[in-house]
């Protein structure tokens, strides 16, 4: 019996497509400027399906920036990203960079990505019922009748099953924050991508944030978590990537990262957030 190859959606020819093997999500020297400001300078990642990989590094180093252009909220400069082995299909653009041959792929490949943002933006003249069922219904095509009887699952997994007729404004941060991963999980999403999930929650409301990402993790959610909790991070993550200045400086398993740091740059870093 051959040994299982490790797949690669780049690789050319037909040698994809069917390996348990397969990246959730995978990205290959992802460069990304914004004018003359070159933020990304070559990331390489690859998720597998149930990783946990952790992205922690300094303010400005480009954590948000690499979470954007994987579900291409921001269009890459260059660089290649795979989802689930069907790469982003992105051409040169008149104005420099790339951008998608078919918008309605990034469409249909975004909707398989959840994105939990710093500030929850949920939307705030929908309630929290219908903040969960508008991707479903409206991108998704979910008849309204399940879209819901999914909603009210996945409110009650998050502990919000008795506010599904509330407005977000009316709810702390936890727990619009809660709903805003609600939101994500309704569409049952190949992987989930988390910016800063807990930075804007006053510190007595990160614990049940955390919570229930602790129990995604533990259900083997594909997650990219971008975090300054380093606890935590060293707590649920599969695999630790320090991100400096555009650049992976130091990657590995969560023991190693918190606990061997090689980069002075990175124990810097660590002794400054803890
Ligand atoms: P992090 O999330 O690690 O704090 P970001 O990815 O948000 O970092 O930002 C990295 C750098 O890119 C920063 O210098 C930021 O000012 C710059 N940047 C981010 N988004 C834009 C944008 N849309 N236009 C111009 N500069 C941007
Ligand atoms: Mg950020």
């Amino acid at each position: 019996i051959p040994p299982p190859v490790k797949t690669s959606a780049f690789r050319s020819g037909d040698d994809h497509g069917d390996s348990m093997d397969q990246p959730a999500i995978e990205i290959r020297d992802l460069h990304k400027s914004f004018g003359d400001l070159e933020v990304l300078k070559g990331v390489s990642l690859t998720a597998h399906p149930g990783d946990v990989v952790a992205v922690i590094g300094g303010s400005g180093s480009g954590k948000s920036t690499m979470l954007r252009c994987i579900n291409m909220l921001e269009l890459p400069s260059s660089g290649e990203i795979a989802i689930q082995g069907e790469a982003y299909g992105l051409h040169p653009a008149r104005g420099g960079g790339l951008e998608p041959i078919d918008p309605k792929q990034v469409q249909r490949i975004r909707a398989q990505l959840g994105m939990v943002f710093q500030n929850f933006n949920l939307w705030p003249h929908r309630t929290v019922l219908g903040n969960v069922i508008e991707v479903p219904i409206q991108v998704l095509g979910v008849p309204r009748d399940k879209a819901i009887a999914r909603a009210r699952q996945v409110l009650a997994r998050v502990g919000l099953a008795e506010k599904e007729d509330v407005y977000p404004s009316f709810m702390s941060g936890g727990q619009q924050q809660r709903c805003a991963i609600a939101r994500v999980l309704a569409v049952d999403p190949l992987a989930m991508l988390f910016d800063e999930p807990t930075s804007a929650l006053d510190p007595e409301l990160v614990g049940e944030v955390l919570s229930v990402i602790r129990d995604l993790a533990q259900e083997k959610r594909t997650m990219i978590l971008v975090t300054h909790e380093m606890a935590f991070a060293r707590d649920v993550a599969s695999h630790v990537i320090y991100l400096r200045d555009g650049l992976i400086e130091e990657q590995g398993p969560p023991e190693q990262i918190f606990g061997a740091p090689q980069s002075a740059h990175l124990r810097q870093f660590i002794s400054s957030v803890v």
